[in-house]
């Protein structure tokens, strides 16, 4: 998707501040943090939203979870606990069409939502 921001990301051609990249996925810090540890993750394919995911997405989908577990422990937050989100359209709040798994953390967090 040529006027994806995050494919962008992805293949280098705007900055970001990637802390992950593998053959599947890239993580990159969010340019708004809401906390100290604020990183998406990303599929390197474009996919709109989780409403465009098939079942051939499965083990991409469950790629972006083990990676969050992995950042999560790189960050020193796997203990401390940690949010994951991922907003779909527009009562969920999506802003970007390209799926992302928010991994947030480094503060406790407000319950509930919405
Ligand atoms: P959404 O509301 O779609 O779930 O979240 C989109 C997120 O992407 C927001 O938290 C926003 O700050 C972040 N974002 C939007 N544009 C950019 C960008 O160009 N670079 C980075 N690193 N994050 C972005
Ligand atoms: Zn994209």
């Amino acid at each position: 998707m040529s006027d994806c921001v995050f494919c962008k990301i992805i293949a280098s051609e705007i900055p970001g501040d990637k802390v992950h990249q593998d053959e599947q996925v890239t993580a990159f810090r969010d340019i708004h943090p809401v906390a100290p540890t604020h990183i998406l993750i990303v599929p390197n394919k474009h996919i709109a939203s989780i409403n465009e995911l098939t079942s051939e997405d499965e083990a991409l989908v469950g790629h972006l979870f083990t990676t969050a577990r992995t950042l999560a422990e790189r960050e020193g937050i796997a203990e401390s606990g940690y949010r994951l989100i991922i907003n779909v359209g527009p009562h969920g709040g999506q802003v970007v069409y390209h799926l992302h798994l928010h991994l947030i953390g480094g503060k406790k967090m407000r319950y509930p939502m919405g």
